[in-house]
């Protein structure tokens, strides 16, 4: 063959323009390479769901699986011929790919985004700090159609190396828990339920955990087994749904423009902040313990699908900045051990949101109050029952505050760790110092 496609986050044949230069190369020969930088560091259920859709795009296409650091195994298979990208953007897949494009010729077409960070500019030219303004450029720049599939993608076989397939088995094989279906059929089947049933409902709904309101297209978006644009094509682009794939969109913008933030403050206001290392609490937040329903019920949603609605991702993060004092990349580095859309740009951006520490909006003194939160966002219990069992004996709200009920402790229930009222005061007395 005279070129290659190596398969990253673009897991997908329909709408990926980077697999269609190849094929307009020539013929091609598909790669995918473990790369143990990304897969050593991954927790078991990420590896599972990376390694299950690797496999189903093999399902489908003849590709090459290959095991090793990218920059040795790239080069060394290409063999001269011309390397086909999308465009990575997160700090460590750009040095990954500059690295490997200083020794084979990589043509990147494309990227896991409908418009490529670091392209909307302001009217200066440089980047949006605020979201409502990059959303608006955002949609008037607008992006592509989406283009269709290969017919009969004229990919030339190449051999595997059986080490790596086998490593992907067995992380299939190890799945800590069960994984939504695999593969670009799976992805448009929950996309088009969702289409043509949630979204309409979704501006309402997107805030009920206890509702199966939003579309779970996380884990999806993240691999690139489906892309935005193919989604973005099929709705209203003003919608609400538009909108959340913008933030998407928008914080891949902001680790572009500024990859220290994946683990550092974005903004250096609160760089004074001090903050705890409470050991026995954190360990607390983690396994679902906190004696706070709703921030136990949603840390123990993510320990068991590998997933957890969004409103309770802001609680439990507004849980262990505020309420115990941690440093954000605390959380963020263990949102993303366990979570199967675990995506740098999107989670560590959405903690420094809440941590008060990134782009606009949520200012560090507002604090959220997990009895409240729950009350609101799940107004009968459903949601801390369905996942808490040991409360699964309170009905209705009462569900939120098992300590004002004589049975609320008689299962197993946890004491509350820290008093909300008690820590808000403290959070916002440190707060006021840092302020610089
Ligand atoms: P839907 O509500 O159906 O939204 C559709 C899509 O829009 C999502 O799949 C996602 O791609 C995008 N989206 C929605 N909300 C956001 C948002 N606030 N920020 C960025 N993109 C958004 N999202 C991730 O994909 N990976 C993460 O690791 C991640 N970590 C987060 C950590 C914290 C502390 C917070 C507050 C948010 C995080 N999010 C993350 C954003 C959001 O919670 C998830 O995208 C959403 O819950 C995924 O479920 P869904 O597909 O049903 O979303």
């Amino acid at each position: 063959s005279t070129s290659v496609m190596w398969f990253r986050r673009d897991l997908r044949l329909r709408d990926n323009p980077a697999l269609l230069a190849a094929l307009d190369d020539g013929p091609a020969t598909a790669l995918f390479v473990v790369d143990p930088a990304v897969w050593d560091g991954a927790g078991a259920a990420r590896r599972a769901w990376l390694a299950a859709n690797v496999l189903s795009l093999a399902e489908r296409i003849p590709l090459a699986i290959h095991h090793g650091d990218p920059r040795e195994v790239v080069p060394r298979l290409a063999d001269g011929r011309r390397v086909h990208v999308s465009a990575e953007t997160t700090p460590y897949g750009r040095r990954r790919d500059d690295a490997v494009g200083g020794r084979v010729e990589l043509v990147p077409t494309g990227s896991p985004y409908a418009v490529g960070p670091g392209l909307v500019r302001n009217g200066s030219g440089g980047p949006y700090q605020v979201f409502s303004a990059y959303a608006r450029a955002w949609r008037e720049r607008g992006w592509p159609e989406p283009a269709a599939a290969p017919r009969s993608p004229d990919l030339v076989p190449a051999d595997s190396d059986p080490k790596a397939v086998r490593l992907l088995e067995q992380a299939v094989a190890d799945a800590p828990l069960d994984l939504p279906g695999a593969g670009e059929d799976a992805a448009w089947r929950r996309w088009r339920a969702f289409r043509d049933d949630g979204l309409r409902h979704y501006k309402t709904e997107r805030n009920r955990p206890d509702h199966d309101g939003t579309s779970r297209l996380s884990p999806y978006l993240h691999l690139g087994v489906l892309h935005p644009r193919s989604l973005l094509a099929e709705m209203d682009t003003r919608s609400t749904y538009a909108n959340e794939i913008a933030w998407r969109e928008f914080y891949a913008d902001v680790l572009w423009h500024h990859p220290a933030s994946a683990w550092a403050d974005l903004k250096p206001a609160l760089r004074g902040m001090r903050y705890d290392d409470p050991v026995d609490a954190i360990e607390a937040w983690k396994s679902g313990t906190t004696g706070y329903p709703i921030v136990d019920a949603g840390m123990r949603q993510m320990m068991q699908v590998g997933w957890m609605h969004n409103r309770l991702r802001m609680i439990t993060a507004s849980f262990l900045t505020k309420d115990l004092h941690v440093w954000w990349g605390v959380g963020a580095r263990h949102f993303l051990d366990l979570l199967i859309d675990g995506d740098v740009a999107s989670n560590n951006h959405g903690w420094q949101w809440v941590a008060g520490t990134g782009t606009d909006a949520s200012p560090y003194f507002r604090v959220f109050n997990p009895v409240t939160q729950g009350l609101k966002f799940d107004p009968q219990g459903d949601y801390v029952r369905r996942w808490v069992p040991e409360l699964a004996h309170l009905p209705g709200k009462a569900a939120h505050e098992p300590w004002k009920s004589d049975v609320g402790y008689e299962h197993g229930y946890p004491p509350r760790i820290v008093d909300h009222a008690a820590e808000r005061a403290e959070a916002l007395e440190r707060y006021q110092a840092a302020r610089v």
